[in-house]
């Protein structure tokens, strides 16, 4: 599509995403306030339909947005919430303009500001693009991660072949109008697990009657601490332990927690089974009583890592020089924390993040976005679309 006339078009668009936006924003979607979130789905619905897009209801609450045109090009999926973490009786409830082109509210970067991104971007495509095939997924509960979605993007019954996450586009230093926002190549994935270790409580003077767990529980500490592989970017930590009574006791149970970070969904699942091994493994035992130490856990969370692959590089090249060419200042940047995208990334389609809403203090009362640069990235979002449709075949 011609730069120029894409331009003069995101200008005359304006109005409309703006008013969007505000009308988004002043609706509380907080993740529990679940009818609330729903009239955010029924306005977006709303708008979709107006726009002729087609609208799906995923698994009830959550939605698909799609818009095709019969061709060859390879299926992209825009990737984004509804929801939000500010709680509809705080205080922080409505869209406010700061003057100089910022806006505050809640949620207005994570993640609506991304939202009517997406829109105008796909509306963008049928405007000026010859060939394309884009759906946006809309989460109804994204910022508890998903858990009623979950399963449908690790399916990915769409069949897509690319995804892209609307996450904010990070500044890198202060919002100002002119600061690199970051766009998100890879996001290691998180997995937490909560355990016991049990013993016998004795008299520390009696210690032929008891089995420490404080010792059981070190000797684990050490074994984790171990599967640390900085060349695989694998790092685990035993980050909180607590057991015992006092000094002159065998202490009977001791608790820790453990988490661990990956790059690989590969590693992810064999540091997850390293943990877990090493945790159940007994180590200490007591031949008077014939007693080992013994243990429990919890798995208490595991999210897929969005992996760098050729695939998704390809993306991150045609940002890189899509912006180029508009003069925008973004920088490819790797995160740790989870998005979506890492669960689109592990159902095995390509994701970058992070191509959203220009936005300082995501998830506080001062969460702020920058609204000029918000309209310029709906042309680099929309070019990056459009690129990828047709570069894209080769790879997809
Ligand atoms: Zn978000």
């Amino acid at each position: 599509m011609e730069r120029s006339a894409l331009k003069l078009w995101v200008e005359s668009q304006k109005p409309a995403v703006e008013s969007l936006l505000r009308d988004l924003v002043e609706i509380n979607t907080y993740t529990a306030n679940e009818s609330g979130v729903d009239q955010g789905m029924a306005l977006l619905d709303q708008a979709a339909s107006e726009a002729g897009f087609i609208v799906e209801r995923i698994h009830a609450r959550h939605r698909l947005i799609s818009l095709r045109k019969r061709g060859a090009a390879p299926r992209i999926l825009l990737i984004s919430h509804m929801d939000t973490v500010f709680p509809p009786d705080g205080d922080f409830l409505h869209y406010m303009a700061l003057g100089d082109g910022f806006v505050r509210g809640p949620g207005v970067g994570d993640i609506k500001g991304g939202l009517v991104m997406g829109l105008w971007a796909m509306a963008a495509l049928r405007e000026f693009a010859s060939d394309y095939d884009v759906q946006m997924i809309v989460s109804a509960d994204e910022e508890i991660g998903s858990p009623t979605i979950r399963d449908w993007y690790l399916a990915n019954p769409t069949h897509a072949d690319f995804g892209i996450g609307l996450e904010p586009g990070f500044p890198q230093g202060v919002l100002t109008p002119t600061v690199p926002l970051g766009v998100v190549y890879q996001r290691r994935g998180y997995g937490a697990i909560n355990f016991t270790v049990n013993g016998k409580s004795a008299h520390s003077g009696t210690p032929h009657l008891g089995l420490s767990a404080t010792e059981a529980m070190a000797h684990r500490i050490i074994r984790l601490h171990a599967l640390n592989n900085p060349e695989r970017s694998i790092s685990v930590n035993v980050g909180m332990v607590r057991g015992g009574i006092s000094a002159n006791t065998i202490a009977g149970t001791v608790e820790a927690a453990v988490s661990f970070r990956f790059e690989r969904l590969s590693d992810g699942e064999m540091t997850r089974n390293a943990v877990i091994e090493a945790v159940l493994d007994s180590c200490v035992y007591n031949p008077q009583l014939d007693l080992w130490d013994s243990a429990t856990y919890t798995l208490d969370s595991f999210i897929p890592p969005m992996e760098r692959t050729e695939r998704s590089q390809l993306m991150i090249d045609i940002v890189l020089e899509q912006a180029a060419l508009l003069g925008h200042n973004v920088i490819p940047i790797a995160r740790g924390g989870g998005s979506d995208a890492n669960y689109i990334s592990a159902s095995g389609t390509p994701a970058i993040c992070g191509m959203g809403a220009p936005t300082a203090d995501i998830h506080t009362p001062n969460e702020t976005i920058y609204l000029p640069m918000l309209h310029e990235r709906i042309e680099l979002l929309a070019l990056t679309l459009e690129t990828l449709s047709k570069r894209g075949l080769q790879a997809s």
